[in-house]
């Protein structure tokens, strides 16, 4: 049996990052670059007012009070999108707006706030401007030819914006891995069927499901098998060309687990069983050459399994470096017991308390005890060789989809 360490360094070991294409833009959010963007042009793309004001020559302002205003002759109106056609010269301004040209000959923009109407076709600006006030000029944010963005950025919203304001319709990036989930279990019947005697709701294909959805991963296939082999086996042919599989149940040694024995004969199992709880029984391998996980059937077991191994490897898959789930220090909030044997990840709700992590375990445990995940948005970590952990203790949690930091 592998340690999680063990398990989680055979999985990245394994699988590799998809090759790159051009992903449209509002399609590339959380996506990971691989070709450096080079701005084609320079931003901002000429001198614009960062204010509603007056384009002057600053020294026309000098010494300029509400009791002893500079008076200047108004040439023209410039509002953004147009282009001014007259140069200001001494003894004269334009009224400017946000993100309009400056005019030749100005070199600073006085806000509107610091002056008043005069006479018909003059202003009187109160306050004196210094050379180069409220002008963005061009070029600050970016010239032409310099690298906006390096391979390995993962894409928000800002780098999204800078890509369009470079005038680009599309990044060159590693595209979302697609899933395929196949559930097995002979006893299990889909939401909104009757429930026949000995049956019980599936609920892991929803649960992975959105597990995949929620880091912006693709759902390819949802597919359902009873517990056969052939019918296994038929269903993994069907999703061949997805980015990963994964399976729910049938992965430990009972007579109607068929995970471990299509995988051996179809595939290559590289684990079947980790040091872990919930979620001993858990496969790892490939099959037609794809990542292939073969989850516990037990539901909380299922997301577990999920976020230690499952999720690393699809953020491998997107071209993340940082793949592993996120651990961080939390002050525990109450008591929990523990056996001594395999390392426990409970179900836990981990917030500030004072500007300091606090974290608050599941009062439910098991594997099978769906309302333990209830709010849940972490892991309290308990040691293998733990018999308990007090509330006050310094305690490690693991923040589920690393803290949210995969979209
Ligand atoms: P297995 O891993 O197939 O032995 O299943 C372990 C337990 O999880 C059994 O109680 C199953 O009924 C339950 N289980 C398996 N798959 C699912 C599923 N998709 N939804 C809900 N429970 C499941
Ligand atoms: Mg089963």
């Amino acid at each position: 049996m592998l340690t999680m360490e063990e398990a989680q360094a055979a999985v990245m070991a394994t699988v590799r990052a998809l090759p790159a294409e051009p992903v449209p833009l509002l399609e590339a959010l959380g996506c990971v670059l691989a070709e450096p963007v080079t701005a084609p042009i320079q931003l901002p793309p000429f001198d614009n007012s960062a204010m509603d004001g007056y384009a002057v020559v600053a020294e026309d302002t000098r010494g300029a009070a509400p009791a002893s205003p500079s008076r200047l002759e108004v040439l023209e109106d410039v509002p953004a999108g147009t282009t001014p056609e007259r140069q200001v010269r001494p003894g004269t301004a334009t009224r400017i707006m946000t993100g309009a040209p400056i005019p030749a000959g100005a070199d600073a923009v006085v806000i509107v706030e610091h002056t008043r109407p005069g006479t018909p076709g003059t202003v009187e600006i109160f306050v004196p401007a210094s050379p180069g006030d409220n002008i963005r000029p061009a070029g600050e944010d970016i010239p032409a030819g310099e690298e906006a963005l390096s391979p390995g950025q993962v894409l928000g919203p800002g780098e999204l914006g800078l890509v369009s304001a470079l005038g680009l319709t599309h990044v060159t990036a590693i595209r979302r891995p697609r899933v395929a989930i196949v559930t097995t279990g002979s006893e299990l019947v889909e939401p909104g069927q009757a429930l026949r005697p000995g049956a019980i709701y599936n609920s892991n294909r929803v649960a992975i499901a959105t597990s995949v959805l929620r880091s912006g991963w693709e759902v390819a296939h949802c597919l359902h098998v009873a517990d056969d082999e052939s019918a296994l086996e038929q269903a993994l042919r069907e999703c061949a060309e997805v980015d990963l599989l994964i399976t729910t149940g049938g992965v430990s040694v009972g007579e109607y687990d068929f995970v471990k024995p299509v995988l051996d004969r179809i595939g290559d199992v590289k684990f079947w069983r980790v040091l872990m709880k919930p979620g001993k029984p858990v496969a790892f391998g490939t099959v037609f050459g794809r990542p292939l996980f073969g989850l516990p059937g037990n539901p909380v077991s299922a997301l577990v399994t999920f976020e230690m191994l499952v999720a690393p490897a699809l953020r491998k898959i997107s071209g993340r470096r940082d793949c592993l789930p996120l651990a961080v220090q939390a002050t525990l909030l109450s008591d929990v017991r523990h056996k001594p044997g395999r390392r426990e990840y409970r179900q836990s709700v981990t917030r500030f308390s004072d500007g300091c992590l606090v974290v608050e375990p599941s009062r439910k445990r098991g594997s099978a005890m769906m309302t333990s995940t209830v709010g849940a948005n972490s892991l309290l970590v308990i040691p293998e060789a733990s018999t308990g952990l007090g509330a006050g203790e310094r305690v490690t949690v693991i923040l589920l989809g690393r803290g949210g930091d995969e979209l």
